[in-house]
């Protein structure tokens, strides 16, 4: 990958952060705006996490930490892993970064080139096909259907695969749809995968414990026979409300049988933020091994959410939203609206204060989609859900 002007030129952006500025803003002109666009839990970051990021700065440590991470905390991802999908991974293979975005961008620039092909989810978070731009390689759509429950269809997937594909991007639970992929879907991906060894695997599993109704999360971890070519992304940002705190992980291949994967990123780690700062690697040990009490609260929160959000979007005129099985994000179909999705949704912010994002932000089949984050209060969605109808009705 080179990274020339045209490059840069061909990067694109989150949309959420731009709609974020927008909707602060307007409020500091004295505009009554209720925020359903940005993807970040609206609870602080629990206590005893936060001590344990006072009480690291009080000890001392203020230095770098190994690139790769402290061993403390990747010994901390380990455990985490083992009790959220049963595998046992070795320390060697956990890198700790600034965030789950640092995981795409490594990932994707491994692999991308003119004239390889990345497969991503469509619609999907957008700094998938914003860094295969960027790398030069050709952006492949994998759709993700509303009729299929928004999950990843194993033989839509493996029908675009070609010889020029090097990497197959995955996402469950999803932002923006909220849709999970069932294990017997991941099962019969993973088979097919069988036959295409070249094809390398990042997979997205940034919200896998927040599924509700029981939801099963299968995470990729879970199949030796691809072990050697699959990168998983998680972080701290959404389970734990720390966003701000610029704390990811992943856990790659190790060794020559994946190409030295691990340390090709370590290298760019090196190169490009030396480590993540010491005090939020200590938080992030508390989050893993402290009480859980505040997530789950969180969670019960986000599901009494869920249930408010989607059944006030299904009252709105011509309106449909399908119930979203993870994450924190509603995704209503609007096409009987009338309305072109963005331009719906900046007018929501405009005209009726209400701050959400337009589906073609997340990819082609988008258009006709809203994304709603139901981070905020009870109150502030019902006033949201209000405000939507009142201005739907008058501008049908
Ligand atoms: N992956 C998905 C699917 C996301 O929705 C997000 C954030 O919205 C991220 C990764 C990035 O997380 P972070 O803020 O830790 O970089």
């Amino acid at each position: 990958m080179i990274h020339t002007v045209a490059a840069f030129d061909r990067m694109g952006e989150e949309n959420a952060f731009a709609v974020l500025a927008r909707a602060t803003a307007l409020s500091q002109n004295g505009r009554d705006i209720i925020n359903l666009g940005i993807g970040q839990p609206d609870f602080r970051t629990p206590e005893h996490i936060v001590e344990a990021a006072i009480k690291a700065l009080r000890d001392g440590h203020h230095g770098y930490t190994p690139a790769t991470g402290l061993l403390a905390t990747r010994e901390a991802v380990v455990r985490r892993t083992l009790t959220t999908t049963g595998v046992e991974v070795s320390p060697d293979n956990v890198m700790i970064l600034p965030g789950g975005k640092p995981t795409m961008y490594a990932a994707i620039s491994i692999f991308g080139e003119p004239g390889n092909d990345i497969l991503y989810p469509d619609p999907g978070f957008p700094i998938y096909r914003s860094m295969i731009e960027f790398t030069g390689a050709r952006p492949v759509p994998v759709p993700v259907r509303e009729e299929n429950g928004f999950a990843f269809s194993a033989a839509e997937t493996l029908a675009l695969i070609t010889p020029q594909t090097r990497l197959l991007i995955l996402n469950s639970p999803a932002n923006p749809t909220g849709g999970i992929t069932p294990r017997s879907e991941i099962e019969a991906l993973v088979k097919g995968l069988e036959a295409h060894p070249g094809v390398a695997i990042l997979s997205d599993e940034i919200y896998d414990t927040m599924t509700y109704d029981g939801e099963e999360h299968c995470s990729l971890l879970q199949f030796p026979q691809i072990r050697d070519r699959l990168i998983v992304l998680n972080g701290w940002s959404k389970t734990w409300a720390m966003t701000g705190w610029r704390m990811g992980w992943s856990i790659w291949p190790n060794g020559e049988k994946s190409a030295n994967l691990y340390d090709k990123v370590r290298k760019l780690a090196v190169n490009c933020w030396s480590c993540v700062n010491a005090p939020s690697q200590y938080a992030g040990i508390a989050a893993i091994d402290g009480p859980q009490d505040d997530v789950e609260a969180m969670m019960r929160a986000f599901d009494n959410r869920r249930s408010l959000v989607v059944e006030g979007l299904n009252a709105l005129p011509n309106v449909h939203c399908a119930t979203p099985k993870g994450a924190f994000y509603a995704f209503p179909n609007v096409a009987k609206t009338g309305w072109k999705a963005k331009k719906l949704a900046s007018t929501l912010l405009e005209e009726a204060g209400v701050a959400l994002i337009g589906g073609p932000d997340f990819g082609v089949l988008g258009e006709g989609y809203l994304r709603l984050s139901y981070a905020n209060s009870e109150e502030n969605i019902i006033r949201a859900l209000e405000r939507m109808g009142a201005y739907l009705e008058k501008n049908a």
